[in-house]
């Protein structure tokens, strides 16, 4: 099945009671038993839940994985990888990662003994150098937030593969529809179902797909046993949004391409970041891994003044001013202020990511629009 039909019927069938074609909302925290433990596979809505279960296959379909598990959150998700790991383990990630991923391991993971090291992963070279004994998981984002580095998943892989080691990969920017790291070797995929996969900004959730069944395993009783699980109502959502992420993605990446053709056109604008324009460093690879460039364009204004990219900030008017991305509205973000506050500000800017980039997350509006508000707002 091609991906545009798994996305509607992967997971999903008719409600056996009724025959509704769209999955019930099974809003309810327990199953009746006709005798102590004989039930009919459902027992407690942590554990089991009928609309969580066609959603995570829904997931699993379109990774192209055996397994899905959702989650209360992005974050939740990443949280349940992270507990698979014991004191002394070390983890390598990637340097250019989500705030809120860099905070979970250095914050919290490491309190509990995780030993965590950033390494710029876009030369898989310097993975090799990285690595010891002790190395137990990479986890690298790509395209990375906020700067849209391509990582090499294959060329990665096959360092970790060799040498027992987890890989992890965040395929929130990409979405499934565009990159399938389980394919290119990939060990485990996370993603905020937030963000492309629910589509609409009305729902916050997290989804992890594997193949390997002892790690599925692990990761179910972790999330029965910690317990961050999204309710039914979130899940309808999510599988609702699904239904129609191949058509968004396509628009977002068309709508992305023309934004940032723009933006590298404008005397006004130094640096753009996109993997679909030939002169990103990433270009060919991004190629050769993904079936489309996707909808997150970064850029930064000629002068680095922080004034002036914050003046372009509150210009706008079709873009609003928000974290998050992945709707079908456009938004703008000021990465070193809101989704990356809590990487240090010298860390930050080793990384690349100065204090007056501008992240836009493109929508699926009229690109019409979208280039006029840019025009009206830089200038
Ligand atoms: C938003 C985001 C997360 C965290 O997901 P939440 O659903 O907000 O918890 C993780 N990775 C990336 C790349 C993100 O953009």
């Amino acid at each position: 099945m091609k991906f545009g039909t798994k996305a509607i019927h992967a997971g999903v069938q008719p409600d056996p009671t009724t025959g509704a074609i769209m999955t019930p909302i099974y809003q309810t925290s327990t199953y009746v038993q006709e005798s102590p433990g004989k039930h009919k596979g459902y027992e407690y809505a942590r554990t089991q839940n009928p609309t969580r279960d066609a959603l995570q296959a829904n997931l699993a379909a379109l990774e192209n994985g055996q397994h899905g598990l959702c989650f209360a959150s992005g974050l939740g998700a990443t949280d349940a990888i992270l507990k698979l790991f014991k004191p002394g383990d070390e983890i390598i990630a990637s340097s250019d990662l989500y705030g809120g991923t860099y905070r979970i391991m250095v914050r919290v993971f490491s309190e509990f003994g995780l030993t965590f090291r950033f390494v710029s992963l876009d030369d898989p070279a310097n993975l090799k150098a990285a690595l010891t004994d002790k190395t137990r998981m990479v986890w690298i984002e790509t395209p990375t937030n906020p700067l849209l580095r391509i990582v090499d998943i294959a060329a990665i892989a096959q360092i970790t593969k060799t040498r027992n080691i987890q890989l992890v990969v965040d395929n929130t920017f990409a979405s499934p529809y565009l990159q399938n790291p389980l394919d290119l070797g990939a060990d485990i995929v996370v993603h905020s179902v937030t963000k492309y996969i629910g589509g609409h900004s009305d729902t916050v959730m997290g989804a992890i797909i594997t193949n390997d069944d002892e790690t599925t395993n692990r990761l179910r009783f972790i999330q029965n046993a910690c317990g961050a699980v999204p309710g039914p109502q979130d899940c309808f959502l999510a599988l609702r949004g699904i239904k129609t992420l191949h058509v968004r993605m396509d628009r977002h990446c068309q709508n992305a391409q023309r934004v940032a053709e723009y933006l590298q056109k404008h005397p006004k604008v130094s640096q753009v970041y996109y993997p679909g324009l030939p002169n990103h460093p990433g270009h060919e690879l991004a190629k050769k891994q993904m079936r489309g460039f996707g909808g997150m364009v970064s850029f930064e204004l000629v002068g680095d003044s922080l004034p002036e990219a914050v003046r372009v900030m509150e210009s706008f008017e079709v873009f609003s001013l928000g974290e998050s991305l992945g709707g079908v509205e456009s938004l703008c973000t000021h990465p070193a202020s809101m989704t990356h506050a809590s990487i240090p500000k010298a860390e930050r800017e080793a990384n690349g990511l100065k204090d007056t980039l501008i992240r836009l997350s493109v929508g699926i509006e009229d690109a019409d629009d979208l280039i006029a508000d840019l025009e009206r707002a830089i200038g």
